[in-house]
């Protein structure tokens, strides 16, 4: 085999139509990273490439290696994840983590624990989960995400200060800190972030510390359920630092209050009684 054709795992992230009847892929591989590449004839109903390239194929992929982009040759398909195309619920938030995966890996970089997160989350969505459970289950991927690229917040602790768990209700999640302050701490600092209560807290602690097959059964109350998306996308924007294209419609699909897309304001947080805790 030539020294510039080469074979690996990979999954899906993005499929673009190109030209006439070819298509242009990113991939996700655990030992390549991310990968781009076009696929000729990959629209043509008679090439074996057609069903290998649409998005969240997994299987083994060979590719010519090109300067810029690489180009696919042959696709050995392990599963379609077909199940997820049904249903325009678990279409958009595998579309969604996918495009958080495009922005947080890189081409010739191992990511390991990125494809793992991925195939186990296309497993789940595979069964078609309800919106909660959907929702759920995003945000499980999201802290595990956080997790895989060394960013895993601290859930249980004051950062600053030490103070624990168990002696404050209310925190502050704060993605320059890389978890929580409580609200004292919080209140001396300038930067922004969410504050959070118990009952979101313990939510995030267990969808952090469990497998993504236990994220689905996660109870929890709307506002608490809100105020945890809140915080989660103000913590994972700031180290996905991308503007995220399919969020909007993220947001309407899952039925999610449109209030939490960024904009004016966003990231600004409830000083005030950050404040107010100091002095109790
Ligand atoms: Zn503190």
């Amino acid at each position: 085999m030539s020294s510039r054709i080469y074979e690996t795992e990979a999954v899906v992230l993005r499929s673009q139509n190109l030209g006439e009847g070819d298509r242009l892929i990113t991939l996700l591989s655990p030992s390549e990273g991310k990968i781009r590449a076009t696929a000729r004839g990959a629209r043509r109903g008679r090439s074996s490439l057609v069903a290998g390239t649409i998005p969240f194929v997994h299987g083994r992929f060979q590719f010519f290696r090109g300067r810029e982009l690489d180009s696919l040759r042959q696709v050995e398909v392990h599963s379609t994840h077909v199940a997820i195309q049904s249903s325009l619920a678990t279409v958009t938030v595998a579309s969604f983590m996918a495009e958080l995966l495009d922005h947080t890996t890189a081409a010739r970089q191992p990511a390991e624990g990125q494809f793992t997160l991925f195939l186990g989350a296309l497993e789940q969505l595979d069964s078609v989960p309800e919106s909660v459970e959907l929702q759920n289950l995003l945000f499980a991927f999201e802290l595990k995400l956080m997790d895989v690229l060394g960013f895993r917040p601290r859930l249980d602790q004051c950062l600053q200060c030490g103070r624990s768990e168990e002696q404050l209700d209310a925190w502050v999640l704060q993605p320059e800190a890389g978890g929580l302050l409580c609200s004292a701490c919080a209140g001396l600092l300038p930067a922004g972030g969410v504050r959070l209560f118990v009952p979101e807290r313990k939510a995030m602690q267990y969808l952090l510390n469990n497998p993504l097959s236990r994220a689905p059964v996660l109870q929890l109350a709307p506002a608490a359920r809100t105020n945890m998306f809140r915080a989660l996308r103000m913590y994972v924007d700031f180290y996905v630092n991308h503007k995220l294209r399919s969020l909007p419609f993220l947001v309407a699909v899952l039925g999610l209050p449109d209030t939490l897309l960024p904009g004016e304001g966003a990231r600004v947080y409830d000083g005030a009684s950050a404040k107010r805790g100091r002095q109790e």
